[in-house]
């Protein structure tokens, strides 16, 4: 299977399947006598594989993490449970800070009153003023989701 055809067959663009091989969590194909990139079934299952991930917002270690433990079939799957269990703790968090946000978006709404000017506009107020809570720095967990911006 050439990159564009496992890129339909997966849903996956070609730029991020090449990147997927880069960081190691696909392996390189090998190339044909024809010089062309030739990726088999497992490079499909895995790609399929990260996707599922990917749809529940997994970040990229845990991802690794995953791989390697499903390279292990006889090991026992409470490292799988733990790692799931860690990644809804993020989950969970993403979704306290985004209540909070809804929170302050909505605190905002309110300071705008009808039929006044832009420069008496509450909202515009709100937002150059100190009032409204800085976002926490939290480095560990990850989605803009809940695994932060480079995940
Ligand atoms: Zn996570």
């Amino acid at each position: 299977m050439k990159i564009g055809e496992i890129s339909k067959a997966t849903g996956v663009p070609i730029e991020t399947i090449r990147y997927y091989e880069k960081i190691g969590l696909v392996p390189a194909p090998e190339r044909e006598a024809s010089g062309y990139r030739s990726y088999r079934q497992h490079h499909l299952d895995r790609l399929v594989f990260i996707r599922r991930c990917r749809n529940l917002d997994m970040a990229q270690d845990e991802i690794r993490e995953l791989i390697r433990l499903a390279d292990q079939p006889d090991a026992d799957c409470s490292d799988v449970d733990a790692l799931l269990a860690r990644h809804l703790g993020h989950v969970r968090r993403r979704l306290e800070e985004l209540t909070r946000l809804e929170e302050t978006l909505t605190q905002l709404q309110t300071a705008c009153s009808q039929g006044r000017t832009v420069s008496e506009c509450g909202i515009l107020g709100g937002l150059t003023s100190e009032s409204l809570p800085e976002p926490q720095p939290d480095g560990h967990n990850h989605i803009p989701g809940s695994h932060g911006p480079n995940s």
